[in-house]
């Protein structure tokens, strides 16, 4: 069939069908307007589809109900003693005080957390460098974000945990594997909407279409050649995900003294699709970018392909019990640090990988997934620890001292040679597992400048009219380090804010 030109109307237009834009389409057609969302790839979530189902937000009920310990308090006492970096941190540092003291006074039992404590230990863990406004949002609004998600019928376990780069007990994870809970969930919500919501799969945007300087509908073209023209009566979102899939992207701004090679040797975790479509057509207008300079490696990357899947068939959901080894066989680096402290450690030692080593308190050894792991050459299974370093061709007695060491320093709670302070388990109970891990790039914390209300904005320091974004197409929520399990809090937030305001041309 002959390609056609065809041009639709709505009111509201969305960019992207993942978490962000599913989030913005829904919040659009709740206010009763007519809504397409353009997806580039032929299913629906993005990384949602494979993110590990983890939300942080603080919860007053189950945290009444927790512990809190002397190293939370000193965490929480040091933060708020500090001398303040500049005024916003004053300002941040104020807040905390003011709701522990607050806190303490009303006889309050459990875990403290405040949303201005969520926010403080969120900006400090960026470095600063994130927009503290936008910080704020998030955090005030996580937990009324969460409850949107329950109602709409996602599933979270009862128990709060501190996942995975994550930095408080305030983590709610998700009962169904990566995002499928909220897939779905996104998905029963939109088609209550019927013919008001359409999604046009596997129909890329390329162009935003502009009356001056107000944008006014999209370009797409879909995998038969149909070119789309998308008018929008009120408004745009922009919601197409980061760059972290774009090697060239990511070498134009991201290379440098952080990270020295950014180059197709680094993997991905992400999607094929994450290719930072919404900043190049953005860029194109003139609109301001922020924090490009800001991308997370996560070191959790399967040596192979660079994903995340494929190499964690252990039973938690972070990696406390876990220990990293270069190819001598020694420990180099703390396992509970920062994503990006982990990951230029990783870099230095040869070959820039490692070696991760599981026991079977760790793994199921019976475990049909740690079976097909293995036979699929990801995972290494022995009943000795020199039997293991045999297989995977480390100095068998540097692996037993690595071990041996790590498991002394568990039990006087004290890591000399790393720092590490998550003592939780020892690694003494074959058979013992390894698994060959690299650093991906994960997270692109930098992109288009949006101000409080989503409205994307110009060089100049304008609004662009017509034009909202959300989730990680954007900048200045995250800063230097994407905290786990705040990403999707970002998507949730901002998406809800998005929908609503452009829908109602606000
Ligand atoms: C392996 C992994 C695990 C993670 N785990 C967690 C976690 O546990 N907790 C957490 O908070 N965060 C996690 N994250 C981060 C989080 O999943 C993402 O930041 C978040 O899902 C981003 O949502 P988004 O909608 O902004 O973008 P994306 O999920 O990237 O979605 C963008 C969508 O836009 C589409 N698109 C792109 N270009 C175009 C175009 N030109 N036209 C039309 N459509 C387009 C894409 O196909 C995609 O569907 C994880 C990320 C990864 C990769």
């Amino acid at each position: 069939m002959t390609p056609q030109e065809i041009t639709k109307t709505v009111d509201v237009v969305v960019i992207g069908g993942g978490g962000a834009g599913l989030v913005s389409a829904i919040s659009a057609a709740e206010q009763g307007s007519s809504v397409i969302v353009l997806e580039k790839a032929p299913f629906l979530g993005g990384n949602l589809t494979v993110f590990g189902g983890i939300y942080n937000a603080p919860d007053k009920e189950k945290q009444s109900k927790m512990e809190m310990s002397e190293a939370v308090k000193k965490t929480i006492e040091t933060a708020i003693n500090t001398e303040p970096a500049n005024e916003v941190h004053a300002a941040a540092i104020a807040a905390v005080k003011a709701d522990y003291e607050a806190w303490k006074a009303n006889g309050s039992v459990g875990l403290f957390d405040s949303a201005s404590w969520f926010a403080l230990q969120t900006w400090n863990s960026g470095d600063k460098v994130a927009n503290k406004e936008l910080v704020d949002i998030m955090c005030n609004n996580a937990y009324d974000g969460f409850t949107w998600l329950e109602n709409i019928g996602v599933e979270f376990n009862d128990k709060l945990t501190q996942g995975a780069g994550s930095l408080y007990q305030r983590t709610h994870g998700a009962v169904k594997p990566s995002g499928s809970g909220f897939i779905n969930a996104y998905v029963e919500t939109l088609k209550k909407y019927g013919d008001k919501v359409t999604i046009m799969m596997e129909t890329p945007a390329d162009t935003l279409i502009m009356e001056g300087k107000k944008v006014v509908g999209v370009k797409a073209t879909d995998k038969f050649g149909n070119k789309y023209t998308v008018n929008a009566n009120n408004g745009v979102i922009l919601a197409t995900g980061g760059f972290a899939g774009n090697v060239e992207l990511r070498q134009e701004y991201c290379e440098g003294e952080k990270w020295k090679d950014l180059s197709d040797k680094v993997l991905t975790t992400n999607l094929k699709a994450i290719t930072g479509d919404g900043i190049i057509m953005a860029r194109e207008i003139g609109v301001n970018l922020v924090d490009m300079d800001q991308i997370q490696l996560l070191h959790l990357g399967n040596a192979f392909t660079g994903s995340t899947k494929g190499v964690i068939p252990y039973k938690g959901r972070n990696s406390d019990e876990v220990i990293f080894v270069n190819s001598n066989g020694d420990r180099f680096v703390a396992e509970d640090g920062r994503r990006d402290v982990m990951c230029n450690a990783i870099l230095e030692q040869e070959g820039g990988f490692y070696w991760m080593i599981h026991d079977s308190k760790n793994i199921d050894p019976k475990s049909a997934e740690a079976e097909n792991f293995i036979k699929g050459g990801y995972l290494y299974r022995a009943e000795s620890l020199e039997e293991l370093a045999g297989l995977i061709g480390v100095p068998k007695e540097n692996l037993v001292a690595s071990v041996n060491e790590y498991n002394k320093y568990v039990e006087t709670g004290v890591d000399d040679l790393t720092g590490r302070k998550l003592l939780v388990a020892t690694i003494d109970e074959g058979p013992f597992f390894a698994a060959k891990r690299v650093p991906s790039a994960h997270h692109t914390m930098g992109g288009v400048e949006i101000d409080s209300e989503t409205h994307v904005i110009y060089k100049d320091g304008s609004i662009v009219e017509g034009l909202y974004a959300a989730g990680e197409v954007t900048g200045g929520i995250h800063g230097g380090n994407r905290v786990g399990g705040n990403a999707v809090d970002d998507t949730v937030v901002f998406g809800r804010i998005a929908g609503y305001n452009a829908a109602n041309k606000k």
